[in-house]
């Protein structure tokens, strides 16, 4: 065999596609994939949202040659992103301290913020969080960093280990990175209130640990504004600070690769040297970014009959969410009465630790066809009118 390859292993396989891959096999016709990232809606399907087909359609209208786009992005699409982000009355905004570039998804962000830090950071170490998003570690262990948990998730109350948290900021060295979800927590649905941010915000900025947030489901906890405040509060404490931000869910436009990295700096002037740094991490990447999803979320956002349609939209898939949290919480109180779901309400997001345990999310897909992951996180955004009463009795007998 060639000398390049024959040393090679094979990599370890990825354990949400391989749900997905049993799930494709099964023959029962009442399975359900609780194992999902993604929104489906009330009919089990990824929604196509009216603002991106009317977007679409304008777009088309237009027949725009398909030239090179700037290495940053679409103008248009850095702005409207970087004022959904900050707001555009804010200080950062409005000193210019804050720099927007388009990316491919919140990975393809992440991924940004991470080489550019390896460049101009490269002894400091990362963070993340007990138990976070799969991909965190592995990204910023192939960008060469070395990656630790902080504590978070508390199994005992269903909660934050804030207490945890607290104590690890406070050990961390200055320069340490620090990735925090800033909205509906993955895997575990559990969020800091805002009292617990006031201190992560003071000790951050006490102890001059950069923060990197990751916000990949604005408008699926309290509201874009509500959940976009966690990264106002951060702007507002000073630089530097990181924000990858993803429209994969908010626009249900997972494919098409839309979000952003936004880095606030002190000055306009360090700005714009941090972002002529950007750009060269792009160029040597990939050049420049794809057309299509930038100008569909750019002119959903700026037209304000799209910009009203979508956040109607996004506020519907959140309330869907919400009246399965209800659902599943209402009538698991009925078939297992012993049991207490009520933190699951507490929860925010797309997903729920829902407390199963290995062994029972094992019989649930062994006898019942419902596939979660094996951790017990559940995706409260694949269940629907149709499925929940077969996931409820379920759920009730492996308890
Ligand atoms: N960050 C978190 C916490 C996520 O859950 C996800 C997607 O599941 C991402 C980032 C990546 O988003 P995208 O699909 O836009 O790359």
């Amino acid at each position: 065999s060639a000398p390049l390859f024959s040393a090679i292993e094979m990599a370890p396989r990825d354990p949400i596609l391989g749900i997905t891959e049993a799930f494709n096999a099964d023959k029962n016709p009442n399975k359900v994939n609780l194992g999902v990232g993604v929104y489906y809606d009330d009919n089990g399907k990824v929604p196509l949202l009216a603002c991106v087909q009317k977007a679409e359609a304008q777009l088309m209208e237009k027949a725009s040659p398909r030239t090179y786009l700037p290495i940053d992005g679409i103008a248009a699409y850095d702005k409207a992103v970087q004022e959904l982000v900050f707001g555009a009355d804010s200080a950062v905004v409005q000193e210019k301290r804050a720099i927007t570039v388009q990316a491919l998804g919140g990975t393809g962000a992440l991924k940004l913020g991470a080489d550019f830090l390896k460049r101009f950071s490269p002894n400091a170490q990362v963070w993340i969080s007990d138990p976070s998003w799969e991909n965190h570690r592995a990204l910023f262990e192939f960008a060469g960093f070395t990656v630790n948990n902080y504590p978070y998730y508390d199994a005992t109350t269903r909660g934050v280990n804030f207490t945890g948290m607290l104590n690890a900021l406070n050990e961390m060295p200055a320069g340490a990175i620090v990735v925090l979800h800033a909205c509906c927590h993955n895997p575990t649905g559990a969020d800091l209130t805002e009292d617990q941010w006031t201190q992560v915000i003071q000790v951050v900025t006490q102890r001059g640990l950069v923060p990197f947030l990751d916000m990949a489901y604005q408008g699926f906890g309290d509201g874009i504004e509500a959940d976009g405040k966690v990264v106002r509060r951060f702007a507002e404490a000073g630089g530097p600070l990181f924000v990858s931000n993803s429209f994969s869910k908010s626009f249900s436009l997972y494919g098409e690769r839309v979000g952003a990295l936004s880095i606030v700096a002190v000055s306009s002037e360090e700005a714009a040297r941090v972002l002529s740094q950007l750009k060269r991490v792009i160029r040597t990447n990939y050049s420049n970014p794809p057309i299509h999803g930038g100008q569909v979320v750019a002119t959903a956002l700026s037209a304000p009959e799209l910009r009203k349609q979508w956040e109607e939209e996004l506020a519907g898939m959140r309330v869907r969410i919400r009246e399965m949290r209800q659902a599943l919480v209402q009538n698991l109180k009925e078939k297992a009465p012993n049991h207490n779901f009520d933190f699951v309400i507490q929860q925010r997001g797309m997903f729920s630790y829902s407390g199963l345990t290995k062994a029972q999310v094992e019989r649930l897909r062994n006898e019942y066809s419902i596939y979660a992951v094996d951790t017990g996180r559940i995706c409260v955004a694949a269940l629907n009118s149709r499925n929940i009463d077969a996931v409820v009795d379920a759920i009730a007998k492996v308890l």
